[in-house]
């Protein structure tokens, strides 16, 4: 049976578990390089600026994510039932962090 949480507020928290990926697109034409890492800011804007040494190409487009978990408020009546419906689902999910960070070029 659907449950339906009409009137409750949701929180949008960053989720601990998983890490931020920081990724570098080369925009200079005919280059395809790129550079995405995880929890790595800094190796991405070392990647850019080697990148940058080596060819000559100046611009990038740079892209930072993040994972979030949606919840409800601390004391809120639906928690209770959504540990619940957390719990049934449990292991069904497919690790979102396991991606490994790659180079190109
Ligand atoms: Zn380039």
């Amino acid at each position: 049976m659907a449950q339906y949480f009409r009137y409750a507020d949701w929180t949008t928290i960053v989720d601990p578990n998983v890490c931020a990926e920081y990724s570098v697109e080369c925009l200079a034409e005919g280059c395809e390089a790129e550079f995405s890492i995880k929890d790595g800011e800094q190796s991405a804007e070392t990647w850019r600026n080697a990148h940058t040494t080596r060819t000559g190409h100046r611009r990038f487009w740079q892209t930072y994510g993040h994972s979030v978990i949606v919840g409800p408020p601390p004391g809120s009546v639906v928690a209770s039932r959504i540990a619940e419906h957390e719990r049934a689902f449990e292991g069904q999910d497919s690790p979102v962090g396991s991606r490994q960070a790659h180079t190109a070029h």
